[in-house]
């Protein structure tokens, strides 16, 4: 038996066997606030000193590559570089340091919080909202002191299983992804947008593994099974060649399955749903030709924004997205507007500190506060429609207002183009992402103001069930057969049809083999799901028949428990395809 076997949950599918690299990300709220041995305050002191000056030469060399356009951002960085060498900081906190004995951590700590108590009387709000840059400037300190050398940058030497507390989208970003076969999280849920990326770039990841950093050294050998969330920790011979055995079977699967990828999804009575591809960035675009997807239904353009240090140029986004429609014509590719904020922030938005960023600037919310951001990207999005077929889609949208006010905006923008005499589609479809329940209950006025749907389940859920997507301590609520859920879905397919619009769903529950038939059962017209998971998907649809679905629709909009109807979805499916139940993760879960 493996000495360890931890419990987590898989977002994308895969086997690893390998060695462990950690990437601490500094959990701040665990600082090492205590007493330090008799003499040994003054090093304590130093090393504080030493971490400053490390994070000022940081500010410093980031404060040089800000354009000299950027002025902002460029203030910005100024004014962090000017508390990270504030000597009256480095005084107060060597001072509690040496006269309390205590870490270099608490040390600063308290610092920070004696400024932050003289910032709180403070009249002028503009100058009390000043301690945030002071708290976002220690962040960047503690991280140091508790060992940031320990960092994803650190160059690996072979190919190893990367484990971490938490991994931001934007960190994601800066992997090395040839060195990486796997990856592990303690942090992340179901639909956390680390997993998403995961999927994109291939590589196998479970996510919310409690007691990770506790059981894991660096060097370890371990098997991470992503396809049933398991990490098992220094395996035995009997272990690794049965998850040897697993990975080539998985892998013989996948090829089996990839070569009917391109047959239409199709269902065996003759009914026809569009598969299209969720992608984060044009070069995943071979990918979605490769694996049959017929098109582009969700493009998530923040990465262009958040792997950048600065906001993209609307040439920047204009040759982007010109690419990626070229490529695709004459399929569609949806753009959705920057969706940033929750767990994708922009620097500046992190600055705000938002007590509920899910609940806050997120989305069209960002972009109606932020005018020239918006219209930025509007006029790169319109100015592509000429290559390609390209639609635009506005995420959480919550109301007719919002809807309204978006749409308001790329008019001003197309007028604008008009008088540069830029070309554009002026009949470019313009939709909205579904993923408020009170977008959902009016659905009927909403699909009147737009020409098509995409229901963003992996939000719906967030909303409508009150879970924090990317929190593993209620990922188990996260459950996409809820009534209400179901209940939503078909409401919003049903008043986008009596409209005359057609609906898509983009989010994770599209690519979950319990929850497609549940899907067709209601007629939406297409899905869109990442890459990877078309060839499977579409293997299903195909050996379905849509009156069994509609027949099992009806009997779970009848159930009004959640555990009931997953038995219900799992025994009729898993009778029907036993063997994508194998290779396949769910989003449901079961008591059996
Ligand atoms: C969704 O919310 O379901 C969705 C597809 O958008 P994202 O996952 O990017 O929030
Ligand atoms: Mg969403």
């Amino acid at each position: 038996m493996a000495r360890l076997i931890l419990h987590g949950i898989p977002v994308s599918a895969g086997i690893s066997i390998g060695k462990v690299f950690f990437a601490w990300r500094d959990n701040i709220s665990s600082l090492p606030r205590g007493i330090v041995a008799p003499g040994a305050a003054q090093s304590e002191v130093e090393r504080l000193q030493a971490a400053m000056e490390v994070v000022q030469n940081e500010l410093a060399q980031a404060r040089d590559r800000v354009p000299a356009e950027l002025k902002d951002q460029a203030a910005i960085i100024d004014s962090h570089l000017l508390i990270a060498a504030d000597p009256k900081l480095i005084k107060d906190a060597s001072r509690r340091i040496l006269e309390q004995n205590i870490t270099a951590e608490w040390g600063l700590e308290q610092a920070v919080e004696g400024i932050a108590v003289a910032f709180s009387n403070i009249e002028d709000p503009y100058i009390r909202e000043r301690v945030q840059d002071v708290r976002v400037v220690a962040d960047r300190i503690y991280k140091r002191l508790m060992g940031a050398s320990h960092s994803l940058k650190r160059p690996f030497q072979e190919r190893m299983v990367l484990m971490a507390h938490d991994l931001t989208p934007a960190d994601t970003i800066e992997l090395p992804l040839d060195k990486i076969m796997s990856f592990a999280t303690s942090e992340g849920g179901k639909t956390s947008h680390t997993g998403i990326l995961a999927r994109s770039m291939l590589i196998p990841a479970v996510v919310g593994v409690s007691n990770l950093e506790d059981n894991i050294n660096d060097g370890e050998l371990v098997i991470v099974d992503a396809l049933r969330g398991l990490i098992i920790v220094d395996p035995n011979e009997d272990e690794l060649a049965d998850y040897t055995e697993l990975k080539f079977q998985f892998e013989a699967y996948q090829k089996a399955v990839h070569r009917e990828c391109r047959l239409p999804a199709e269902t065996v009575d003759g009914y026809r749903v569009e598969v299209d591809a969720n992608i984060e960035m044009t070069e995943e675009v071979a990918q979605v030709i490769d694996s049959g997807g017929e098109g582009v239904g969700l493009y998530r353009t923040e990465y262009a924004y958040l792997s950048r240090t600065k906001l993209p140029t609307e040439d920047q986004l204009y040759e982007e997205y010109s690419e990626l429609a070229s490529i695709m014509a004459p399929s569609k590719v949806i753009f959705r507007t920057l969706d940033v904020g929750a767990d994708k922030m922009l620097t500046e938005q992190s600055l705000m500190q938002e007590q509920n960023p899910a609940l806050g600037l997120r989305a069209i919310r960002y972009c109606l506060r932020n005018i020239d951001v918006f219209k930025n990207q509007l006029r790169a999005i319109l100015r592509a429609s000429v290559h390609g077929n390209v639609a635009l889609m506005f995420p959480m949208i919550s109301g007719l207002q919002e809807i309204r006010q978006a749409k308001m905006i790329l008019n001003e923008v197309r007028m604008e183009l008009d008088r540069a005499h830029q070309p554009y589609n002026p009949n470019m479809p313009v939709g909205i992402m579904i993923e408020l329940p009170s977008a959902v209950l009016i659905a009927d006025s909403l699909a009147q103001e737009v020409d098509f749907f995409s229901i963003g389940t992996n939000d719906l859920i967030q909303y409508s069930l009150g879970i924090d997507r990317g929190n593993r301590h209620v990922s188990y609520l996260y459950q996409p057969l809820h009534p209400a859920i179901v209940r939503s879905i078909k409401y919003v397919v049903d008043a986008a049809h009596r409209e005359g619009i057609e609906v898509s769903v983009c989010g994770e529950v599209a690519a979950d083999p319990y929850c497609i038939p549940i899907l067709l059962g209601m007629q939406i017209d297409s899905i869109s799901i990442a890459p990877q998971s078309i060839p499977g998907i579409k293997r299903i649809i195909r050996r379905t028949n849509m009156e069994e679905c509609k027949t099992l629709l009806n009997e779970v909009l009848r159930t009004a428990t959640v555990s009931r109807i997953n038995r219900v979805v799992k025994d009729t499916i898993f009778k029907q395809f036993p063997e994508e139940l194998t290779f396949y993760s769910s989003l449901i879960d079961y008591d059996d």
